[in-house]
């Protein structure tokens, strides 16, 4: 299961995952939140779980729209 908006994974030390594109959080049954990293998909070089926080990284790509803004509606 995975939850779009900002857990307490993403607040760690102000880590890039926090603000790039590829980042999901992942959200076990006990409520633990985890930060997946999309690009460990298709690229060798990526952690599904990365170390947070995360203070470099070659495929960091900025979000467009902040996270958690998708969807709103008024
Ligand atoms: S590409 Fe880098 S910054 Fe983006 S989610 Fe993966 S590890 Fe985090």
């Amino acid at each position: 299961m995975t939850d779009p908006r900002p857990g307490a994974a993403l607040s760690e030390g102000g880590s890039l995952c926090a603000a790039c594109a590829h980042t999901r959080v992942v959200t076990s049954a006990k409520g633990a939140s985890f930060v997946l990293c999309g690009l460990s998909r298709t690229d060798g070089r990526f952690a599904k779980y990365p170390r947070l926080p995360v203070l470099a990284c070659v495929g960091f790509e900025k979000l467009e729209e902040p996270r958690g803004a998708q969807g709103h509606q008024r």
